[in-house]
């Protein structure tokens, strides 16, 4: 149960004996720092709340979701809260039957894709006992401000209250996604869609709509299943600047394939190279791309660590593109619904940008521009935009970050994919120190530790970050 306590101000001063650990967000890499910090680091005993505004910690913006039409990307045996457990999670599915109600959770090549929801169910479950002991505490409101006040972060909440925290965790991840410059004209559309993640956001789109979705990754792809599943039968145009679509997974299980952490890769093209010969070399012993890039992401830490900046962002600029839609593939039962969807000729893929939006009358008008030929105009009964959470723009995104921007605790990372922080994934500041005390969990720190988008790195990575404090927190106790 969440922290009931809604008094206008709560004031948590942190007992010199217990220091206490405030952890804003509540998905997947907030509870993980919680869960691992509370069960694995006994020892050290810090209090730890956790500010979520959803009923639950363990689920946040991927795993919250109620659409059945949603489903997990990644296996459920490489999906676990507990890394050195990898299959902890199908174990769960497994001793509660969990996929009794979802026949098609089970692929043929013995491989599990259940909904998403039960994911979050999962790591919620897990949560709970640790909430309810108080170990954790959970206090359901949205932080509002965060500012300095001597040794301790003060954080005001949307409930009203006040909390003094020793140590301070970031992992709120996701913000909205800004709705690309070209589409602003598009806003006041009863049927445009600006953020398909708000639940009940399809809803205003009707069965026969003459469909426009801008992006083409794992977000557009959950968009045509959740339609194709409540009955849309109008047709479909899903358009990327590159017009690629996320890939599905191998139709076996494989190892990864490759070797690219030595000798260290220091360029972009050198990197590119050598996953291509990868490739080829893979092939050559009967598997195929996923092996490899399987590897590529397992080694992901170690290679983004040989890169230099510049060359980071090089690949951030030229490939991220082409890397995303290897690396995030797509389930196999939505693959089935999109392919069905093209080859019924109910759905094009295009790949273009839009130059020119407007709306007229209650359609809306839009100059395609196709990375090859003459610009077209086309007519939709409705658009969604689907280009995914943005980060680049994460420090406007809410008051307390611009607030932190702005007394120096934090800066944007070089690549500009999240928060700058160094390999301890403590933040640095606007004038390059770091805070020992103020620390980022998740897919904001992935600058500084490449690829930290999905599982196993999530959870890899909360592990790291709840031992981190520990550290922190024991050596505070012997100098204290
Ligand atoms: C739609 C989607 C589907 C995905 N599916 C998969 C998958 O199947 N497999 C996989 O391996 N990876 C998947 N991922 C990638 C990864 O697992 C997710 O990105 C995961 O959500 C990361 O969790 P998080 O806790 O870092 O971020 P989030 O899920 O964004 O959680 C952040 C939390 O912070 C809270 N918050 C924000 N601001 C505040 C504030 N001011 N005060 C208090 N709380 C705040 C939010 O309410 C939210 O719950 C998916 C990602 C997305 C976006």
């Amino acid at each position: 149960m969440a922290d009931q306590d809604i008094s206008p101000r709560i004031a948590l001063k942190a007992d010199r004996r217990r220091p206490l650990v405030a952890i804003i967000g509540g998905g997947l890499s907030g509870a993980a720092v919680a869960y691992h910090l509370a069960l694995t680091w006994r020892d050290v005993q810090p209090a730890i709340i956790v500010f979520e505004p959803r009923p639950e910690i363990g689920r946040g913006l991927a795993y919250d979701t109620r659409d059945a039409a949603h489903r997990i990307n990644v296996p459920a045996a490489r999906m676990s809260l507990l890394p050195e457990h990898p299959e902890d999670f199908l174990q769960w599915i497994i001793d509660n039957d969990a996929v009794a109600d979802d026949p098609e959770a089970k692929r043929e090549n013995g491989s599990v894709f259940p909904r998403r929801q039960l994911f979050g169910q999962y790591v919620a479950a897990a949560l709970q006992p640790l909430v309810e002991t108080g170990a954790v505490r959970h206090r359901q409101a949205v932080v509002t401000d965060v500012s300095r006040d001597g040794a301790f972060w003060r954080l005001s909440d949307s409930q009203g209250g006040q909390t003094f925290a020793d140590y301070l965790v970031i992992a709120t991840s996701h913000p909205a996604p800004s709705t690309p410059r070209n589409l602003a004209a598009l806003a006041s559309h009863p049927r445009f869609v600006a953020d398909s993640t708000v639940a009940g956001s399809l809803d205003v789109i009707r069965p026969d709509d003459n469909l426009l979705v801008v992006g083409n990754g794992l977000t557009a792809a959950d968009v045509v299943a959740s339609l194709a599943s409540s009955g849309h039968r109008g047709r479909i145009t899903s358009i990327s600047r590159r017009g690629l679509r996320a890939r599905g997974h191998a139709p076996a299980t494989q190892e990864p394939f490759g070797n690219f952490d030595a000798p260290p890769i220091r360029s972009t093209a050198w990197l590119l190279r050598q996953v291509r010969q990868a490739v080829v070399d893979a092939a050559a012993v009967s598997l195929t791309w996923h092996a490899v890039i399987d590897q590529v992401r397992g080694q992901g830490h170690a290679i983004w660590r040989n890169l230099p900046v510049p060359e980071r962002r090089r690949l951030v600029r030229h490939l991220r593109p082409f890397w995303d839609v290897h690396r995030f593939r797509i389930a196999p039962q939505v693959e089935e619904v999109l392919d069905q969807a093209i080859e019924k000729g109910r759905m094009e893929v295009l790949a273009a940008s839009i130059t020119h939006a407007r709306i007229h009358g209650d359609k809306i008008h839009v100059t395609l521009r196709p990375r090859r030929g003459v610009p077209v105009e086309r007519v939709y009964d409705a658009a969604v935009v689907t280009t995914g959470p943005a980060h680049g723009g994460i420090l406007d995104s809410q008051p307390w970050l611009a607030n932190l921007r702005n007394h120096g605790h934090l800066q944007l990372d070089p690549t500009g994919l999240g928060l700058f922080c160094n390999d301890r994934s403590e933040a640095i500041g606007g004038d390059g120190t770091t805070d020992p005390t103020l620390l980022i969990s998740g897919p904001l720190a992935r600058g500084t530790f490449g690829e930290l988008m999905g599982l196993p790195q999530i959870t890899e990575h909360a592990v790291f970050v709840a031992h981190e404090l520990a550290k922190k927190v024991r050596s505070a106790a012997v100098t204290g």
